[in-house]
């Protein structure tokens, strides 16, 4: 249910990670988030950074915040986003380093080029036992974020089949079983969230997209399956939270996986089956090719289209970000759209200034389409000429 863009038109937002502060140097290793908050310096550098995410998000004039994936690690491309979960959910044990034949997550680069600093960074534990929630503590990351802002958190999580995939398996007799014990675990944890007042949570990257894209199918490798598995991760949540879907062509170390731009053609319709309420698209790094197929084919969601592009430093104008809402707006009604980035700015990206900049544009942006339409505007301190240092003399 609408439960974080419902009464806003044209809602901003970013889809999570932002960049680190330099001086946020600790990480958790391999404790539990609430172990790592009786530790003092942790405990202050945390609530200092993710206050700091918010801050800017909330100076920027952004609708819907995130606490930045504040808990992941300073790692090699932002491997933490893959290994958090594992390395804390039960069923999961040692530390097994990614081999070319080993894994279905990974793509292949030789020596010398930038991914394959990636690939030997892919330190996963390996998966022994059942899978169960373990101490993933969603909730206590979740609230300590809330309690630091009045606008909606949307707390974002990795999904079942990158973590099943991304692992070694020694326990489950087939992919299949894997994921699906993922899931169940997974909606467990995020059960728990809602409960505790999360108003919007964000799945990261079920492989609906991808495999529809690359047409790999077999009986676990398919989009259908991934559309069931998002079901049974989501299952019962929908109706006390808002449920988004989100979907990007890669991001480790700010990286584009493919030479090409893949095009979500193939992927709308089992994508306008996932139990979600929002679909999030990459859409700016594209110039906004998928637009009309995803305004065809999308209808009964809402969609969430990205004006800025987590691969570049330069910095999207308020003019670019306001022509492609408009571009969109020909395919989309305006009760149904969403304004975002194609991706988190924080996997070993850009500056703190780029990613706030970024920010600033995509509610400049749109709030010059706002204006056309006669819409209220979102209030950018960041663009306040009042509180301009440079002098006008
Ligand atoms: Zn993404």
């Amino acid at each position: 249910m609408y439960t974080a863009t419902a009464g806003v038109v044209l809602p901003t937002t970013i889809i999570g990670s932002l960049p680190r502060p330099g001086w946020y140097t600790e990480n958790l290793g391999r404790r539990n988030f609430r172990e790592a908050m009786v530790d003092r310096t942790y405990r202050e550098q945390y609530l200092d950074a993710c206050s700091t995410f918010l801050r800017d998000q909330e100076v920027a004039g952004l609708d819907i915040v995130t606490d930045g994936d504040c808990r992941f690690d300073a790692d090699v491309g932002g491997h933490n986003w893959f290994s958090y979960a594992p390395l804390r959910m039960d069923g999961f044990a040692g530390a097994y380093a990614y081999r070319k034949e080993g894994g279905r997550a990974g793509v292949v680069h030789p020596r010398g080029h930038i991914l394959h600093d990636i690939l030997e960074a892919r330190v996963m534990p390996d998966l022994v036992g059942p899978v169960g929630r373990g101490t993933l503590q969603y909730t206590s990351i979740w609230k300590a974020a809330q309690r630091l802002t009045p606008r909606p958190v949307k707390f974002g999580t990795i999904t079942a089949e990158l973590i099943a995939m991304a692992v070694r398996d020694l326990h489950y007799k087939d992919l299949r079983e894997a994921i699906l014990a993922v899931a169940e675990a997974l909606n467990a944890e995020l059960t728990d969230l809602v409960a505790a007042g999360c108003r919007v949570i964000q799945m990261e990257e079920p492989q609906i997209h991808l495999l529809a894209a690359k047409g790999l199918v077999d009986d676990v490798l398919n989009p259908g399956f991934m559309v069931e598995v998002f079901n049974n991760t989501v299952r019962g949540l929908r109706g006390k939270a808002e449920i988004w879907c989100h979907t990007c062509w890669g991001n480790p170390g700010a990286q584009r996986l493919f030479s090409t731009q893949p095009s979500y053609a193939p992927a709308i319709e089992p994508l306008s089956r996932v139990d979600a309420d929002v679909l999030t698209f990459e859409t700016c790094s594209s110039g906004g090719m998928d637009l009309e197929a995803i305004g065809r084919g999308i209808k009964e969601k809402k969609v969430c289209i990205g004006v800025v592009d987590h691969h570049i430093l330069q910095v999207e104008t308020p003019q670019q970000v306001a022509d492609l809402v408009r571009k969109a707006l020909k395919h989309i009604p305006q009760e149904r759209l969403v304004i975002g980035s194609d991706c988190g700015m924080g996997r070993e990206g850009m500056s703190r200034r780029h990613a706030f900049h970024k920010m600033v544009s995509i509610v400049q942006g749109t709030n010059l389409v706002r204006r056309e339409l006669g819409l209220p505007e979102a209030a950018c301190l960041a663009a306040d000429e009042r509180y301009s240092l440079v002098e006008n003399r």
